[in-house]
């Protein structure tokens, strides 16, 4: 068990060894748009880390949307950059250490699974919806990216803790960071900051009017869609038609 993690950690950095050394490849323009990757062997030589290494690497910049990776032999063999990278590629670092290397897909699916059950539990006399009232008045004025991102961090926190479950509120206080992490990275991704801003103030005041109401399940809709939005709209996530069964 513990050599796993041993491994884990060693694997861990030489992996991102090798997004750093893709990171400078496109930053030098010596890997453009619709170039392809060295050989998953040759680069692993190269760079004297694994193969695994290398696949992991990979992995993530293919969950990012920024290659593909490629099958078969041949010209149309190899990894394939597919996206513009410089943006995209900074913001998969970033994303990569902001959420401590945890998946964001995982922590996008932790968020609805405890918020939405936390929304719909809430009482409506609870203190912390008063706490949850001031943070959005406060992120009405807020125009700083990072100032906004903490407030609507602790807005979710107030949120869950309404529902007076202790459990659920640690481990939520324990994600306070890597979420923070996550939303900052994917600021990258999105086209209009201004615009993103001014549809979370109104789904945040759509979801606490429905735990002002009473209302647990519509909460708990708007709370999910809300996350996930978020999430989809920095070009993450998969539309539900790709979703495996
Ligand atoms: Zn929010």
């Amino acid at each position: 068990m513990w050599s796993n993690h041993i491994n884990y950690y060693l694997s861990m950095r030489t992996h991102e060894l090798v997004l750093s050394w893709i990171e400078k490849q496109l930053s030098d323009g010596h890997l453009v748009l619709g170039g392809r990757l060295p050989a998953e062997r040759a680069l692993a030589e190269q760079l004297e880390v694994s193969r695994t290494s290398v696949r992991e690497a990979i992995r993530i910049l293919e969950a990012m949307g920024l290659v593909r990776a490629g099958v078969g032999s041949g010209k149309d063999a190899g990894t394939v950059v597919i996206a513009e990278p410089a943006a995209a590629l900074g913001s998969a670092l970033r994303l990569h250490v902001a959420t401590q290397h945890l998946p964001v897909a995982d922590i996008v699916e932790t968020r609805v699974l405890l918020e939405s059950w936390a929304v719909s539990r809430a009482k409506a006399d609870a203190p912390e919806l008063k706490e949850a009232a001031r943070l959005l008045d406060e992120m009405d004025v807020s125009a700083a990216v990072d100032d906004f991102l903490a407030l609507d961090v602790a807005f979710h926190l107030a949120l869950a803790e309404a529902a007076g479950n202790a459990v659920v509120s640690t481990i939520m206080g324990s994600l306070r960071e890597a979420i923070e992490g996550y939303a900052a990275a994917l600021t990258a991704n999105l086209p209009d900051w201004d615009h993103t801003a001014d549809r979370l103030r109104s789904e945040h005041r759509a979801i606490l009017e429905a735990v002002n109401d009473g209302d647990g399940g519509r909460a708990a809709t708007l709370v999910a869609a809300h996350i996930e939005g978020y999430y989809r709209e920095a070009g993450l996530g998969k539309a539900p038609a790709e979703t495996k069964p």
